[in-house]
């Protein structure tokens, strides 16, 4: 089978057989259960808002693209009542305050209510946010039901789902000043770090996956080529999308709608266009292996903010409910445990720490574009579960660098969350030494100041 993967994923700590051992038998069961409440069926959302970046070029017309609204009493009324007074589509925002018990990031100090909700606040600065949330006072704001507006096919396709595509990737090239955009959208023109205008760094990356939207006659450029050349912190930003497209790609052939038949059905044709070794010039599966590395950073922000979900109430109002969902996330939260190793955030922003802190600022903005062209999907449905996914990620990513803004914040997690390969691997020490090479410097800095002051 051309799908079938094995060995390391790349970037990551663990290896495709592992993921697969624990999904397949475990996680994917629990979380499907989980999603059988009524607690994770109503996502509120503005589909309203209008494309920051480019004139509308409307909205799909298909029936498959509409959203089913809900009605008012379908939500649960604990879940209406508790968002009205906290804000729920903040969740990358603010976890503080959408949870009733706080729990901090580490579980092995124990805290009292206040001192965790004080950590986590310090931890959970509002300024540094991965995505651009729906104001909690639009008028646009809904409550949709989840499971009746599944990610599937909906025939969304063309011109306009090719520049979301594009402009996404094109994200993917981080400037040596950030500010020196000058396109109409701000993002066009400026050079990249490596080089390459914007414009030619996203037709080399879609150009390297075999696009149809790169204009003219080129050569290919082998994908793994360009990672090569990238730094860790735009591969990851890379896999991260492509691991995000590859989910789309895979939800939509999986429910496809077959004519014919006049039902959702999994399409491998198009499975096979997508992914095999033919139709992507043998990118297909470095694509799915991305799907794994996004499965495995977010499973990293899972495990390392445990301690979070377990002092979340979920409340819906049914105390049955939400002692039944409380045990499940707790059952859920356990097996993620046991993955030995997932996703080490330290080898990120490791260099020098005037230049991390930049990389980080920008590598931030840009998830947060990523998030805001959401609003320039044409299809409601894609537009819907395009923005949920991208505020999931933005919250995982809130979660694993957050707290080191600062080079003063780059401690270290506790031995006991290292993973067994980190622990062995001497390049996971690298950001530990490069920190404490840097405190030496200040430290000679400091005396040296002080002799010349005497
Ligand atoms: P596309 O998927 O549009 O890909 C464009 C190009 O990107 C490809 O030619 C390839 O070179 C490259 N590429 C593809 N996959 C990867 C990857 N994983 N990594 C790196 N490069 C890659 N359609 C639906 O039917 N249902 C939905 O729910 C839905 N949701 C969407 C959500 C968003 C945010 C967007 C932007 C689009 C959505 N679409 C959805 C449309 C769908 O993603 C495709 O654009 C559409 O099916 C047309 O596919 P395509 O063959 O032109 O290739």
């Amino acid at each position: 089978c051309f799908c079938q993967l094995s060995g390391k994923v790349d970037d990551c700590c663990c290896d495709v057989e592992t993921v697969d051992l624990l999904n397949n038998g475990r996680i994917h069961a629990q979380i499907s259960a989980l999603l059988e409440n009524r607690y994770f069926q109503f996502f509120r959302v503005n589909l309203e808002r209008t494309c920051p970046f480019w004139a509308d070029d409307g909205m799909c017309a298909s029936k498959d693209c509409a959203i089913a609204p809900c009605s008012d009493n379908e939500v649960p009324q604990g879940i209406r009542e508790f968002e009205m007074k906290h804000g729920r589509s903040a969740a990358c925002e603010s976890i503080e305050t959408a949870t009733i018990g706080l729990g901090s990031i580490d579980s092995s100090v124990s805290h009292t209510e206040s001192s965790v909700l004080a950590e986590w606040s310090a931890y959970d600065d509002s300024a540094d946010t991965f995505c651009e949330l729906d104001d909690e006072n639009d008028a646009g704001l809904q409550y949709i039901n989840l499971k009746r507006n599944p990610e599937r096919y909906t025939g969304y396709m063309g011109p306009s789902a090719n520049r979301i595509w594009r402009a996404i990737y094109q994200e993917n090239c981080f400037l040596d000043n950030p500010s020196s955009g000058d396109g109409a959208d701000g993002r066009t023109g400026a050079e990249s770090s490596d080089g390459y205008s914007q414009d030619q760094m996203a037709a080399l990356l879609t150009n390297a996956a075999g696009s149809p939207m790169s204009s003219g006659p080129r050569d290919p450029v082998p994908m793994q080529e360009i990672l090569g050349n990238m730094c860790i912190e735009r591969r990851v930003f890379y896999r991260v999308i492509s691991g995000l497209h590859s989910s789309i790609s895979i939800h939509l052939t999986h429910q496809y709608f077959d004519k014919t038949l006049r039902q959702y059905v999994p399409n491998l044709e198009d499975f096979a266009r997508r992914f095999g070794p033919t139709h992507t010039a043998g990118e297909g599966p470095s694509r799915l292996k991305n799907l794994y590395f996004t499965y495995l950073l977010l499973l990293r922000a899972v495990t390392k903010a445990r301690s979070v979900w377990q002092a979340e109430s979920f409340f819906t109002g049914n105390p049955t409910e939400d002692a039944s969902v409380k045990a499940q996330i707790d059952q859920l939260v356990s097996t993620s445990l046991t993955c030995p190793s997932t996703f080490d955030e330290r080898i990120m922003f490791a260099g020098d720490p005037a230049m991390a802190r930049i990389m980080k600022a920008e590598f931030r903005e840009h998830f947060r574009n990523v998030s805001r062209i959401m609003d320039c999907v044409g299809c409601d449905k894609c537009r819907l579960w395009g923005k949920i996914q991208t505020q999931g990620i933005a919250t995982a990513l809130k979660i694993l660098f957050s707290a080191h803004l600062d080079e003063d914040d780059q401690a270290p997690l506790d031995s006991a969350d290292l993973t067994p390969d980190v622990q062995d691997d001497p390049a996971a020490i690298k950001p530990q030494q490069q920190q404490q090479q840097h405190q030496q410097q200040q430290q000679q800095q400091q005396q040296h100041q002080k002799q010349q002051q005497t």
